[in-house]
């Protein structure tokens, strides 16, 4: 039975429609309130989540109340250039393997959190987040999907002035600022997807289109990636993978996030994430320039 899982106020929950279920309140304790500690037992987030009309709802979800599904991975691993019209817009080369960096674990903040941006040159990248379900290393791409616990929608905001400076490029810490990681608002089961490969993801900046594509166009499929990564390093239960961008990021043109804009994520039957981008004090101030 496909679950829905959701982190609301740091407790576990189950969703359906509108309203939450706490976990720890439903099964007596046998679940975890911590996320990381709950989707470690998915057999029972799908065995409770098939019988949820055995419950009163604990409550109606406040955007507000929600946190990241997956609120401290072990590792949280970004692809870059992995759609072919988006390697085009970055004047950048195919890669012949994964282009893969660090979305550093403390940028991981929730689906209607505000992002603090330190400069002028922050931009958006909406992206399908992977998150691992089971302990790997060395996997099959015919055999990944077995190890995924189910998707997500995550922006991988990136500070361009950062991570352009210098040769070589600085992904890293451009895309690790704290906040620049909002991930959720809702993790679903895999099982949920009639086909993974394939979900439309769109971006919006105050309402405009930015971003609009399928994840099947992606160069190196989550199968793929997951192989791949698992081939260097080992994979566990709650690492996330952000499976890079579409087409459609601000810098391509200069423009960049400004104070007060609203950017909103949507994947296909995942749902929506809303994040406001507030200007904060900008990082040259704070630290010596050499
Ligand atoms: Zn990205």
């Amino acid at each position: 039975m496909p679950f829905t899982f959701a982190n609301i106020n740091n407790r576990s929950a189950l969703v359906q429609g509108e309203a939450f279920f706490d976990l720890a309140t439903i099964t007596d304790g046998a679940v975890s309130t911590d996320a990381m500690e709950a989707i470690l037992n998915s057999d029972l987030l799908h065995q409770y989540a098939a019988q949820l009309g055995d419950y009163e709802p604990s409550g109606i979800i406040e955007k507000k109340d929600l946190c990241a599904p997956i609120p401290r991975p072990r590792n949280s691993f970004g692809v870059g250039l992995n759609y072919q019209l988006h390697v085009e817009e970055a004047a950048s080369k195919t890669p012949s393997t994964p282009m893969v960096f660090t979305k550093f674990p403390s940028c991981i903040s929730g689906p209607n959190d505000d992002v603090i941006m330190r400069s002028d040159e922050c931009d958006y990248e909406g992206e399908l987040l992977v998150v691992i379900g089971r302990d790997g290393k060395d996997i099959k791409a015919d055999e990944a999907w077995s190890y995924v616990l189910g998707l997500s929608v995550g922006q991988d905001f990136s500070d361009r002035g950062v991570q352009y400076k210098d040769q070589p490029a600085q992904f890293n810490l451009g895309k690790s600022f704290d906040t620049f990681g909002p991930t959720g608002p809702y993790l679903v089961s895999l099982d949920s997807f009639s086909n993974p490969d394939d979900l439309m993801i769109t971006t919006t900046v105050n309402g405009e289109a930015r971003q609009n594509d399928r994840t099947s166009n992606m160069i190196f499929s989550i199968p793929t990636l997951i192989s791949y990564l698992s081939s260097i390093t080992s994979l566990a239960a709650g690492d996330i993978i952000f499976s890079g961008t579409p087409e459609g990021v601000g810098f391509r043109n200069g423009s960049f996030l400004k104070d007060g804009d609203i950017v909103e994520t949507t994947i296909e039957g995942i749902g929506t994430m809303q994040n406001k981008c507030v200007r904060g004090k900008d990082f040259n101030e704070t630290h010596a320039e050499t």
